[in-house]
C-alpha cells in the first residue's frame, strides 16, 4: 500500500541520532495520551494505531539507545524496565487474550523514530509472520 511505501521511505532516512519527536513528548511540549508513567519509563498511545490498542513504551532518557542495536550492558536495567512496563500496559489495557510486543530496528526493520521504543499491540487477532 502507499502507507507501507511511505513508512519504508521514512525509515530509510530517519537515523540522525539527533533529537526526536519523543523528546517533546517526554517534555510534555506536545500532547500525548499517556497510558503508564514512572520515573524511568513513559507509555503513550501511537498516533497512527495499527491495532485497537497500540501503545509505545519508551525510556525517558535515551542514553544512546537510538535503537535496540545500540544496547550495551549498562542498559540491562532499563531494558528490563521497558519490558515490564509493556506487561503492565497490556494488563491495564485488558489484553488478557493476548498481545504483541514489537521493536523495529533500522531501515529494513521499518524504524522511523530513533529513540528506542517497544510497540504494544492488541485488541485483535495478530497475524504471523509479521509483515
Ligand atoms: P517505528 O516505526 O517503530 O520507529 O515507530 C514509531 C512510531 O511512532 C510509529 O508507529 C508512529 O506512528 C509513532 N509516532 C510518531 N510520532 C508520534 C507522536 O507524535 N505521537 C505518538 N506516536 C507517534
Amino acid at each position: 500500500t502507499s502507507e507501507e511505501a511511505a513508512a519504508k521511505a521514512a525509515a530509510a532516512t530517519a537515523d540522525t541520532g539527533g533529537p526526536t519527536i519523543f523528546d517533546k513528548i517526554i517534555a510534555k511540549e506536545i500532547p500525548s495520551s499517556i497510558v503508564y508513567e514512572d520515573e524511568k519509563v513513559l507509555a503513550f498511545r501511537d498516533i497512527n494505531p495499527q491495532a485497537p490498542v497500540h501503545v509505545l513504551v519508551i525510556p525517558k532518557v535515551r542514553d544512546g539507545l537510538t535503537g535496540i542495536d545500540k544496547a550495551e550492558p549498562r542498559h540491562f536495567e532499563i531494558l528490563g524496565q521497558l519490558l515490564y512496563a509493556a506487561k503492565l500496559v497490556a494488563e491495564k489495557e485488558g489484553l488478557a487474550k493476548g498481545f504483541r510486543i514489537v521493536i523495529n530496528n533500522g531501515p529494513e526493520g521499518c524504524q522511523s523514530v530513533y529513540h528506542l521504543h517497544l510497540h504494544v499491540l492488541g485488541g485483535r487477532q495478530m497475524a504471523w509472520p509479521a509483515g
